[in-house]
C-alpha cells in the first residue's frame, strides 16, 4: 500500500500484509526500479514481491538495516530471484556466521518470539554499505547514518521522496521518541548515547519504522525526543 507517491509498505506482520514474522518491508521509487528497505522474515517473499511489483514494478536492490531474522532472512530468496541485497559492513559477520545468541535468537526462542525449531539461514550480501557514508541503489542515493543501541550493526537511510526528508529507521526509534532496547548481546545504551547525534539536526519529516505505524511528517520530532531522553539520568522509554 502506498504511503507517499514514492513509498509504499510492501511487508508487515503487524499489519498481517504479509508473514506474521515480517518486519515492516517499504519500497522506494528508484530510476531503476524499486529499492526495498528491509527483507522481512522470508516467510512469504512471494507476498512481499507481489506488492512490490503491484505498486512501482521489479525491485532494483533490497537494503537492510541490521541483521535480525525478521529483517535480513527474506535475503536469500530475494537473491534467488536476483535481487541483490545490499547490508551495513557490521552485518556481514552477523548474517554469514553469527551465532544464535549473538543475533538474539537464543533470546527470542526463550520468549516464544520464535518457534524452538527456527533456524537462522547465513549468507553472504552482495553489496556493503559503510555507516556515516553514502550509498547508491538502483539510481537512488541514500545516506547510510550510523545508530547502534537496538543492535551493533544497526543503520537508518536517509533519502529525499516527493518532497520529504525520509529516514528508514529500522528498529532504532518509535514515532512516540521510544528506543528499543533489548536484553541481548549486542543491544546498548551506551552505542545509542553516542550514535543519536547522528539523526538530530537532519530535518527528518517521515520516519519509516520497522514495525508499527511511521510518522508522514515532523519525525525530527521523535529523534529529539529520543535524543532528550538518552541525555538524562534514566533509562528512556523503550519497546520491542
Ligand atoms: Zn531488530
Amino acid at each position: 500500500m502506498r504511503l507517499t507517491d514514492s513509498v509504499a509498505l510492501i511487508g508487515s506482520g503487524d499489519a498481517r500484509l504479509t508473514d506474521p514474522l515480517d518486519c515492516n518491508v517499504y519500497a522506494i521509487q528508484a530510476q531503476e526500479g524499486p529499492i526495498l528497505i528491509d527483507t522481512g522474515g522470508g516467510g512469504d517473499t512471494e507476498s512481499l514481491l507481489e506488492n512490490a511489483r503491484r505498486t512501482f514494478g521489479d525491485p532494483a536492490g533490497v537494503l537492510i538495516t541490521h541483521a535480525h531474522a525478521d529483517h535480513s532472512q527474506g535475503g536469500p530468496d530475494l537473491q534467488n530471484r536476483g535481487i541483490p541485497v545490499v547490508a551495513p559492513d557490521p552485518s556481514v559477520p552477523l548474517l554469514t556466521e553469527g551465532t544464535e545468541t549473538e543475533l538474539g535468537i537464543t533470546a527470542a526462542k526463550r520468549d516464544d518470539v520464535y518457534p524452538n525449531d527456527y533456524e537462522y539461514t547465513h549468507y553472504t550480501p552482495d553489496r556493503t554499505a559503510t555507516p556515516e557514508s553514502t550509498i547508491d541503489v538502483g539510481g537512488r542515493r541514500l545516506d547510510v547514518a550510523q545508530i547502534r543501541g537496538h543492535a551493533s550493526d544497526h543503520v537508518a537511510y536517509l533519502t529525499d521522496v516527493d518532497g520529504l526528508t525520509a529516514c528508514f529507521i529500522g528498529d532504532a526509534v518509535y514515532p512516540d521518541g521510544s528506543i528499543s532496547l533489548l536484553n541481548t548481546p549486542g543491544s546498548s545504551l551506551a552505542d545509542y548515547r553516542a550514535d543519536i547525534e547522528n539523526l538530530v539536526g537532519r530535518g527528518i519529516d517521515a520516519l519509516f519504522t520497522g514495525h508499527g505505524l511511521p510518522r508522514l511528517r515532523d519525525g525530527q520530532d521523535s529523534i529529539d525526543q529520543a535524543a532528550d531522553a538518552l541525555a538524562g539520568m534514566y533509562t528512556p522509554s523503550s519497546k520491542t
